[in-house]
């Protein structure tokens, strides 16, 4: 079966025939394409058509496809048992991987960055044993209801969910400031005094296009929630083991009293873990009263795979240097055509990460994020594609740069934007 003959059946059993709505090409209004595997830097459709992939599952495989120092041997993980419900070596593992890259002491593993969040968020709740939290307008934490407030324009109210069947309720508590605009939070700060438990933050925005914080900011985030007690959370659910070995916070040198993982850690599986400082993490049911549990969580596979992968990660940081140069060799040929052209757009890199704004001008907020050009996105996402190249279907997403990605699929691909950005404009 092709791609849209598998659609039309899986919309016969799944709601909009996807199971994560980014899946349904929607925004680049198209329909899915159907994977049947990857090697390296490249994906295969089921129908043998072959692209150069920037998605790379949204982040988790930053070694690329199949890599073999993860898929070897892995049968004699699954033939000693796919889950156990009790405790194994590997849990402590992994942590202590975690721990020893990352400035925290303790850490939880779940089952991905949704429950990550959302666990964080009740554990700041109760260390502080204060309600309110503040959020960030384009950033994204996964969907638990709590988090999924509306994004739009204009901060400090109380918004409405994002989605339907979220009661008004769920989000009563929640407040949304603007990204790299410190006096909206200090604004909030002082209307909710004393009301605050955490203030949670993607570090490098990256689901809004790739927006980055400005170190100022997030120094000043840090003083501020030294000075009123609120747990500072710093989402590295898609940054952390990227943006450095240390995540973003090794990247701005500022730590967090809490941060939330997903995505690398689970090199491929399903995986979250969240952590921070003992004494934080100590109020984590069964050592405290805060509640959170898991029947799949610390899975054995999904534990060895982290493990793998995390493992290589620290023994080979010019990992790091290639995926880095490689991005940046794309930021500058792009800057290049931007300029050949005098295209509207402007891009933003920060390491192996990447998005082409589809306007002009500096990116620091969503306020400057949303009057892209997306009809013009979609017609360069089209042209990438019938080039071979697989790229985040929407605007407001960044390319995720894997090592395996080659010099040549760098040329090709540099060649490859030309012509897309040429046909949506010229
Ligand atoms: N946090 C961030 C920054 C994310 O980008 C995502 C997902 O993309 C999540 C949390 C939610 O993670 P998951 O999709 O594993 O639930």
């Amino acid at each position: 079966m092709d791609s849209k003959e598998l659609f039309e059946k899986a919309c016969e059993y799944i709601p909009g025939g996807v199971n994560s709505p980014v899946r349904a090409f929607k925004s680049v209004d198209m329909n899915p394409i159907f994977i049947d595997y990857g090697k390296g830097s490249h994906i295969f459709d089921c129908e043998g058509n072959s692209y150069i992939d920037y998605i790379c599952s949204w982040g988790p495989l930053i070694l690329g496809h199949s890599f073999d120092i993860l898929t070897k041997n892995i049968q004699k993980v699954f033939e000693k048992g796919t889950s156990f419900g009790l405790p194994t070596k590997k849990e402590i593992e992994l942590a202590e991987i975690i721990c020893s890259a990352y400035p925290m002491d303790m850490v939880r593993m779940v089952n991905s960055g949704t429950e990550a969040t959302m666990s964080a968020i009740r554990v700041a709740r109760g260390y502080t044993k204060k309600d309110k939290i503040i959020k960030f307008e384009g950033n994204y934490h996964g969907h638990s209801d709590c988090l999924l407030v509306e994004t739009g324009s204009g901060a400090l109210t109380f918004k409405n969910p994002t989605s339907a069947g979220v009661p008004l309720d769920m989000v009563k508590n929640t407040i949304v400031c603007k990204y790299n605009d410190i006096d909206s939070v200090k604004e909030a700060i002082s209307k909710n005094k004393n009301e605050i438990a955490c203030i949670i933050l993607e570090p490098i925005a990256c689901n809004m296009g790739l927006v980055c914080a400005k170190k100022e900011f997030l120094q000043q985030l840090r003083n501020i929630c030294d000075k009123e007690k609120i747990v500072l959370i710093f989402d590295e659910v898609i940054t952390g083991f990227r943006i450095a070995f240390g995540g973003a916070s090794e990247y701005y040198e500022i730590v967090p009293d809490m941060a939330c993982f997903g995505k690398i850690i689970g090199g491929g599986l399903p995986i979250g873990a969240y952590g921070g400082k003992k004494e934080i993490m100590e109020i984590v049911s069964p050592s405290g009263n805060v509640y959170q549990a898991g029947t799949l969580s610390g899975n054995p596979l999904a534990m060895e795979m982290g493990i793998r992968q995390i493992s290589y990660l620290k023994n080979h940081t010019e990992v790091y240097k290639n995926i880095r140069e490689y991005a940046l060799n794309l930021k500058n040929a792009i800057e290049k055509i931007i300029i050949k052209y005098n295209l509207p757009c402007s891009v933003v890199c920060c390491e192996s990460l990447l998005t082409i704004f589809f306007k002009k001008g500096e990116i620091l907020s969503y306020d400057d994020v949303k009057d892209c050009n997306t009809k013009a996105f979609s017609k360069y996402y089209k042209s990438m594609l019938k080039q071979g190249f697989i790229l985040p279907p929407s605007q407001f997403e960044g390319i995720f740069i894997s090592n395996a990605h080659t010099r040549q699929d760098l040329e090709k691909t540099i060649i490859a934007m030309e012509n897309a950005l040429k046909d949506c404009f010229l």
